[in-house]
């Protein structure tokens, strides 16, 4: 059975143009379900019994299972059973702007970054576009309140499953759907050049954030295997031409290694590397996990590459750190229940 949360409007329509429906029932279905979030076909008065049925013939409406929460002031961290019993997560977070939401987009990764706990399980399979916008249904429902923006950062490389990915885009950017601004959608990825250049001509104003967390060759290719396949000056190559294109600000994310990329030499190759360029560098405290050596670099030493970057004329922040106490760095959570 297909899952009707996988359909945008357009493919929705197009299916009940087959069984004769008219074209305003695709439009029923979805006030039903992003609107009413009413998750059971009987339930839909408006639309003709006879299409209900054939509806519940051809579709499923299920829910995602919730498997564990973690709640923190800051923080809600979710863990999520799909129908096939594999476990995925996702995260809320409350900033002073509104809620944010922090998606999965793979069961698993096969970048195997060093320092990731999502990683260190391999990938398993993707996540069907309706397994992404349900991880939304699902939050928005436990909290009673509407997030304001979405960032897929959760476990899961996400322009390794590009299509599906896109597909979750236009589903939730939808007016009639969740209706999430595509100025508050997110992706980030792990440096896929030729899928950068594809989303640079997606012809939707969505954001790009790059995990670069490495200046130069030597050191990125010590921490992120993708590297090797994609190094450094083809990556900044690909992000001047998205820019070009988009006319967007890039978000670099670089996570702060104890004594492996934190140092003023560093600062200054990245301050270097990126002068010029309309991006913005959100520097990440690095949430330690039990099963990888790395450390999480001191305040100080966080503040002076900071400091030094700013004074190099680049836009930087700190990321706030989110809920460090319950298990936040994505992935850790899967990897704790599999792995029990
Ligand atoms: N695969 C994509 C998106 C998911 S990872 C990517 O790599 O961009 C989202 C971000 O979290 C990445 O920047 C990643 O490097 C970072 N990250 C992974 N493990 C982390 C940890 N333990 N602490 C802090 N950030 C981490
Ligand atoms: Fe995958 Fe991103 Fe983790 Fe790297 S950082 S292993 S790309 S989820």
């Amino acid at each position: 059975m297909e899952s009707i949360f996988d359909y945008k409007l357009d493919e929705l329509t197009l299916y009940l143009a087959k069984l004769n429906a008219k074209p305003f029932v695709a439009k029923q279905l979805y006030d039903w379900i992003y609107k009413k979030r009413v998750f059971d076909f009987d339930l839909m008065s408006n639309i003709k019994l006879e299409l209900r049925e054939e509806l519940k013939r051809h579709f499923s409406i299920e829910m995602l299972k919730l498997k564990r929460k973690q709640e923190s002031k800051l923080t809600n961290k979710y863990l999520f059973e799909l129908e096939d019993g594999n476990l995925i997560e996702a995260v809320l977070m409350r900033h002073d702007y509104g809620l944010s939401i922090c998606v999965s987009s793979q069961v698993g990764c096969n970048m195997g970054c060093s320092f990731c706990e999502s990683g260190r399980l391999k990938k398993v399979r993707d996540l069907a576009s309706g397994e992404i916008v349900r991880q939304i249904l699902m939050i928005e429902d436990d909290i009673k309140e509407r997030i304001s923006s979405v960032v897929v950062m959760g476990i899961g490389e996400p322009f390794d499953n590009y299509d599906n990915i896109m597909k979750f885009i236009r589903i939730i950017n939808d007016p009639l759907g969740i209706a999430i601004g595509a100025r508050h959608i997110t992706v980030s990825t792990s440096g896929i050049i030729p899928m950068i250049k594809k989303y640079a001509l997606e012809d939707i104003q969505t954001n790009l954030a790059i995990s670069l967390h490495a200046p130069n060759d030597e050191l990125r290719s010590k921490i992120m295997k993708i590297n090797k396949a994609y190094g450094i000056k083809e990556l900044i190559d690909s992000i001047k031409e998205y820019i070009d294109i988009t006319n967007r600000r890039v978000t670099i994310e670089y996570v702060m290694l104890r004594g492996v990329n934190d140092s003023l030499i560093c600062s200054n190759e990245l301050a270097s590397l990126l002068r010029g360029m309309n991006v913005y560098v959100n520097l990440i405290p690095y949430n330690e996990t039990s099963h990888i050596e790395y450390k999480k670099s001191d305040n100080e030493t966080i503040m002076s590459f900071y400091d030094n970057l700013k004074k190099c004329g680049i836009n930087v922040t700190v990321r706030r750190e989110f809920g460090g106490k319950i298990d936040a760095a994505c992935g850790q959570l899967r990897a704790s229940e599999v792995e029990k």
